[in-house]
């Protein structure tokens, strides 16, 4: 067991108090850590944020590594990661909803380095990515967490309208083959080269993305997610107004001139990526 306070130099941040709340930058503190599992950490960091636009994170908030209790934790072999903070940026977990592209970038890299990723999807994991190596890195269709990913990613980076719940079937291997032909990627996915090059990709193509600016189709995605969880009265009440305003002729020829500048850019990217 080592004590850091740091990885690759960003500090890291404990934000779970009452005068830091989650969210917040919180303040630096030590943590146990495994040794093994500290070099798998930095070189995961370091892919991250080699490839992220926005580059290096000045601080990385984490709920904790050495826990006292069972599990990956209680050896110092897990990681929660809370948010991410750059100089003007910041991903918070707990936001997924709001910033699902660049979410989907980290975890995509966060997934070739650690054998278990859990997210904001995930049972009780909407505020913090767990992540440990306690199984290999490598794609299992009875994985509900590794499903998870595989159709956020499809259906918010590649816009495949897909079903995202965690089970694997025609619809979810469907959109897979269809995505893997468009990347130059051979199947099946379950192959690991196969997957870890659909991670390196989609990491990159994620990222890529974060660089453009959200066009009201992106807000109104995330508008219909934010519904989505409403109870259902009130579900039909905000999506009778929301559609009113979609089925007004000048709204929807205005939204159509993004649908397809949205694909468009999509396209480059990925020749840009592949090439
Ligand atoms: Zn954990």
């Amino acid at each position: 067991m080592k004590t850091i306070n740091n990885i690759n130099n960003i500090p890291l941040h404990y934000a779970r108090l009452t005068n830091h709340p989650y969210g917040t930058k919180g303040e630096q503190r030590n943590f146990s850590i495994d040794e093994g599992f500290l070099t798998i950490l930095e070189a995961a960091f370091k892919e991250i944020f080699d490839n992220c636009p926005f580059g290096l994170p000045e601080i990385v908030t984490c709920a904790g590594i050495f826990v006292n209790k069972p599990g990956q934790h209680g050896h110092g072999k897990a990681f929660d990661l809370d948010a991410i903070f750059w100089q003007d940026e910041s991903l918070v977990t707990l936001n997924f909803i709001n910033q699902k592209v660049l979410y989907i970038g980290v975890e995509s890299f966060l997934r070739k380095h650690f054998g278990i990723v859990l997210n904001y999807l995930y049972p009780n994991h909407k505020d913090h990515w767990h992540i440990d190596t306690s199984v290999p890195v490598d794609y299992n269709q009875t994985s509900k967490s590794e499903t998870l990913y595989v159709q956020m990613a499809l259906k918010h980076i590649y816009h495949k309208e897909i079903l995202v719940d965690g089970l694997w079937g025609r619809q979810t291997s469907g959109a897979v083959n269809e995505v893997f032909a468009r990347l130059q990627i051979s199947t099946p996915i379950t192959t690991k080269v196969n997957y870890l090059k659909f991670l390196d990709i989609t990491g990159k193509i994620a990222f890529k993305l974060c660089e453009e600016k959200n066009s009201p189709l992106n807000l109104l995605d995330n508008l219909n997610d934010v519904i989505d969880d409403l109870s259902f009265q009130d579900q039909l009440t905000v999506k009778q107004a929301l559609n009113s305003f979609l089925d007004h002729q000048e709204t929807s020829e205005w939204l159509t001139t993004f649908d397809e500048s949205n694909h468009h850019d999509l396209d480059h990217i990925i020749d840009d990526i592949i090439a």
